[in-house]
């Protein structure tokens, strides 16, 4: 890796296609997530190429640069079941995929990327067998201790045979978001199709391409979302591994997901219908053309123009705006946009992890959502803006005041 951080791919990571074309620059960032202490300002802070490319062959969009895992995912601190409606997603997850696969008190579920056994722990209450893999080691430990058994390593070969020779073959394994995240994407399918017995299942939930594009979530391109998923490149890329997809469900998860459930070749399980579905309809919304993506870079960019002109006229009109919201998507956006201190007085944050830190890149300061009362801004720029009905319904008070908002993608407006 360059500077051992990151490196390029030159290839396309499904189909080993070398013709791959850039479609989206959004120029070079620090990692969303790598929120600075005060200290941490005055040192030197990495940024990555943020660039996304295209595979014509497969149909496969991926980021062109790697930045190293372990730099992106060992310290992180996300922790799954601080959210409510994630819980909820995850038990309504385990009672269908219980039903669905047939699992009874000798299956085992193996979770990859488990984090803190959201989705463990209703399989668990389902009866089920459940072991966890997550090389975040701090989250890893404390989950084992909360009665998840967590292994905090990378999930490969190795580690597969290890666990076959201790706990037998898996009925099903899940990854949730991790599809989106590995970049050596092959060793993780190996891995799984050892582990799995020959009826096994693979199911994998993943934000889907087609919310991604249709609903503008270009801010969730960084640097830990490697892969943009649909279902026709994830059939090319299964079938080098002797494997085929069965069927797919669509969930809302991260504002639009699909589960995809996949079985090794010889596997009796029939191939439903649904698969062949969401492949016409891939076809018939343009996922397999260069243009579709080239359109949706040009919206980016108008995006960014009309956005600056609308806050450089409310700043120089005197007025102060804050921000709601720092989701690691907020990131994406700051720094592509260049919205820094100069426009953006703080940020508020519910979370108390990132109160007292400072965005990466723009750094600016987080802090608790009681200061909305104490300095009494003129604007709420929302970050998480595919969330602003409900924020603008909880920040009622505010508005009633006179304050107004900021909905900044994909065209801004004040509400
Ligand atoms: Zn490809």
């Amino acid at each position: 890796m360059k500077n051992g951080l990151y490196k390029k791919f030159a290839h396309c990571r499904f189909c080993l296609n070398k013709n791959l074309k850039q479609v989206i620059d959004l120029g070079s960032q620090p990692a969303a997530n790598a929120f600075l202490t005060k200290k941490q300002l005055k040192g030197k802070e990495p940024f990555f190429p943020l660039k996304v490319n295209f595979c014509s062959k497969c149909g496969q969009l991926q980021l062109t640069h790697i930045v190293s895992p372990d730099y992106l995912f060992r310290n992180y601190v996300y922790v799954s079941s601080t959210s409510p409606v994630f819980v909820a997603h995850f038990e309504q997850y385990a009672k269908s995929v219980y039903k669905k696969i047939k699992l009874d008190s000798e299956s085992l579920v193996v979770d990859i990327g488990s984090n803190d056994g959201i989705l463990l722990k209703p399989f668990k209450k389902l009866g089920v067998k459940i072991l966890g893999i997550d090389p975040a080691r701090k989250i890893a430990k404390e989950a084992t201790k909360n009665g998840i058994l967590t292994i905090p390593e990378y999930f490969d070969q190795g580690l597969a045979n290890r666990i076959i020779k201790k706990w037998g073959f898996a009925d099903v394994i899940t990854a949730n978001n991790v599809f989106a995240h590995v970049p050596y994407i092959d060793e993780l399918i190996l891995a799984a199709k050892k582990l799995l017995n020959s009826e096994g299942v693979l199911i994998i939930e993943v934000p889907y391409l087609v919310d991604f594009l249709q609903k503008n979530l270009f801010d969730t391109i960084y640097h830990e979302h490697v892969s943009y998923l649909s279902i026709r490149p994830l059939v090319t890329l299964f079938n080098r591994f002797n494997m085929t997809i069965f069927d797919v469900e669509e969930t809302d998860s991260h504002g639009g997901s699909i589960r995809v459930f996949v079985k090794k070749n010889k596997s009796k399980r029939k191939v439903k219908e649904t698969v062949e579905n969401f492949i016409k309809n891939e076809k018939a919304l343009g996922l397999g053309k260069l243009h579709t993506y080239q359109k949706f870079a040009k919206k980016i960019e108008q995006n960014k123009i009309d956005l600056n002109k609308l806050l450089k006229k409310l700043r120089s009109q005197g007025k102060n705006i804050i921000g709601y919201g720092a989701p690691a998507k907020g990131n994406t956006l700051l720094n592509y946009f260049n919205i820094g201190t100069q426009v953006l007085d703080y940020i508020v944050e519910d979370s108390q992890y990132k109160q007292g830190l400072f965005t990466p890149g723009m750094h600016i300061p987080v802090v608790s959502p009681k200061e909305i009362s104490e300095t009494n801004p003129d604007f709420i720029f929302i970050l998480a803006w595919n969330f602003a009905k409900p924020i603008m319904k909880k920040l009622e008070q505010f508005k009633s005041r006179g304050g107004r908002f900021i909905v900044p993608v994909p065209t801004p407006k004040i509400y």
